[in-house]
């Protein structure tokens, strides 16, 4: 049985206030026991709500750098996640591939650069409206997979978490219906099972995320391939996010 998983990506959102009472609500509230929760707050909330946070919380990097540290002004190592207790780190979303020009190759090294340092990665993948509408979207996700995850070996693989996420779809208020997600996240098993195995493509965790929010997680989740979401938007209050997780 495959971990149940929602993860909120506060992107560059919150303050020191706010980002603490969030995670106190959070604590408070009947999150579901079955529910991996993972919250990915800006890097400088992290190390403060380490102090707050208990068992239930876990905390997670939305970017790193793939060297451990070195002459690299404004950057964080994978090194320094593990340091201050994060156990997740974002990997490719496309706001860092698309501002940030972060290629497959480049992130591939944060993979590497994570793993090394005992944190899991979430891999993010997904295509852009254009990429969707010319239906080339399978071959736009193969591809990402292949150049940033699938050097990995069989027992690196099982440490990583898969996010799909079309780009068409992040913070624009339009979700994949559930047929496409459905159809995204079986092909990406079936790319798994190709590289490495039935057992590996059965086990790794595969998240939507693109708008997703209370009303359409329900759906989402019941997809038999969707073990979960990766939300930006509904993330930031307390309220949203719990009714996402409450809806498995
Ligand atoms: C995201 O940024 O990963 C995301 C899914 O954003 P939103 O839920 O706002 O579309």
């Amino acid at each position: 049985m495959r971990q149940k998983i929602v993860a909120g990506n506060w992107k560059m959102n919150m303050s020191s206030e706010s980002s603490s009472a969030f995670i106190n609500e959070l604590k408070s509230s009947n999150w579901p026991q079955d529910v991996n929760c993972i919250i990915a707050p800006p890097i400088i909330y992290l190390m403060e709500l380490q102090k707050v946070n208990g068992k239930q919380i876990d905390l997670c990097g939305q970017n790193c750098h793939s060297n451990d540290s070195g002459a690299f002004t404004g950057e964080i190592g994978a090194a320094m996640l593990n340091d201050i207790g994060a156990k997740y780190c974002l990997v490719g979303h496309s706001e860092r591939r698309s501002y940030f020009n972060e290629s497959n190759e480049f992130l591939k090294n944060k993979v590497d650069g994570l793993l090394k340092n005992s944190i899991i990665p979430i891999y993010c993948c997904g295509e852009t409206r254009i990429e969707r509408e010319n239906g080339t979207y399978f071959d736009v996700v193969e591809q990402q997979l292949n150049e940033g995850l699938f050097h990995l070996d069989n027992l690196q693989f099982t440490k990583v978490i898969i996010a799909y996420e079309p780009v068409w779809a992040i913070g624009t208020g339009l979700t994949a219906s559930a047929k496409e997600a459905q159809e995204m996240h079986a092909y990406i098993r079936k790319t798994i099972e190709k590289v490495y195995s039935l057992e590996m493509a059965e086990s790794i965790s595969i998240l939507y995320g693109g708008s997703c929010n209370p009303n359409n997680a329900k759906e989402l989740f019941a997809c038999k391939d969707v073990d979960g979401g990766l939300i930006g938007g509904a993330s930031l209050e307390p309220k949203k996010f719990l009714e996402i997780a409450q809806a498995f």
